[in-house]
């Protein structure tokens, strides 16, 4: 049995205006946020599932670059990721989904026609209803999880393909089952994907086991700038703009959750130098530090246990800014 809680009036609600737009529509986009992750991909590629059950002309586009790892969720060649693409068309709707603000839509914020309806479908608590129609849950472990919801209501047909991306959406943001998101609601919906076909060891197979020798290569680098700050409470690790051109294809999605191994730390963050002197940084905390809060002070955002921004300069500067942020929690 799924365990329900308070919010499952709304989403009852929301979900019932969303079905009712479906079924009076025939145009749909489904997209996801930059720097595509395994659950905004896997929410995005679901919504697409159950419109196409419903015969509707759907397109996937995302405004980035789509890691290979997740070449076996159903319809990953089928993504688009230009912005100006000749096959997008007018869409009536557009579902964006696992995506916190408009802006983390990158272009296709700029793209996206006024007489569509925007719907927005997501858990970061720090989603500020930038939708026509906003289904933010922030208690749900993922995106997936509350797109998986959606589906339900509207009476998706189940089969593997279904199962596979609910539970890979779900392992994605809970670290595997690691996360404090790991909630019992989580795991009853794992349960039941993996009855209707999910294979979970194939699935971490796919997802976990084939990085390429660069991104593990990329791992040690990154791992052997390893600095502790303020008692070994706070750790962090920088990845340089040099060292990614010099490999190709590095993917850091995780990176940072290496840094959660160590004993008595309650922050982690890892800086990658995606451009010269622009950093992406991942944060992550253990207890009591809200990384949404430390992220927002540099404009970014997400959770309160996972989240991230853009911070330029030079690497030291960075490192500087992030740690005096970090401050008021660690003296
Ligand atoms: P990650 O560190 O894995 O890239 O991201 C952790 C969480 O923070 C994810 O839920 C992600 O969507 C969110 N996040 C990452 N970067 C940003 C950002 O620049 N802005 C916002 N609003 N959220 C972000
Ligand atoms: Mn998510």
């Amino acid at each position: 049995m799924i365990h329900r809680d308070s919010t499952m009036n709304d989403i009852t609600n929301i979900s019932k205006q969303i079905a009712d737009l479906i079924n009076k529509h025939q145009n749909f986009w489904v997209t996801t946020h930059i720097h595509p992750d395994g659950d905004g991909l896997a929410s995005m590629l679901l919504m697409k599932l159950l419109l196409e059950q419903h015969s509707k002309n759907v397109i996937a586009i995302v405004d980035d670059h789509i890691p290979r790892k997740f070449d076996f969720f159903h319809s990953f060649h089928e993504i688009i990721t230009d912005v100006a693409d000749g096959r997008l068309g007018q869409p009536d709707i557009v579902f964006a989904l696992d995506a916190s603000n408009i802006s983390r839509l990158g272009d296709i914020e700029k793209i996206i026609p006024k007489s569509a309806t925007l719907i927005n479908i997501d858990h970061h608590v720090s989603n500020d209803y930038f939708g026509d129609i906003n289904l933010v849950v922030g208690e749900a472990s993922s995106a997936a999880e509350v797109t998986w919801q959606v589906l339900e209501y509207c009476n998706v047909k189940m089969n593997s393909n279904v199962a596979t991306l609910v539970y890979s959406g779900i392992i994605c943001d809970t670290g595997r089952f690691t996360f404090p998101n790991t909630s019992a609601r989580a795991l009853d919906i794992c349960s039941k994907m993996v009855s209707e076909g999910a294979s979970s060891a194939d699935i971490a197979d796919k997802i976990y086991f084939r990085s390429s020798q660069s991104t593990i290569l990329g791992l040690v680098e990154s791992l052997s700038t390893l600095q502790f700050h303020y008692q070994g409470k706070v750790a962090s690790m920088v990845l340089s703009n040099d060292f990614m051109c010099k490999h190709d294809h590095i993917d850091t999605e995780g990176f940072v959750d290496n840094l959660l191994a160590v004993d008595g730390t309650e922050v982690e963050f890892f800086m990658k130098e995606h451009n010269k002197d622009c950093f992406r940084v991942s944060f992550r905390s253990k207890n009591h530090v809200d990384v949404n809060e430390v992220a927002k002070i540099f404009g970014g955002g997400g959770h309160r246990r996972a989240a991230g921004a853009t911070i330029c300069g030079d690497a030291q500067t960075v490192k500087l800014k992030i740690v005096d942020a970090l401050e008021t929690f660690f003296n």
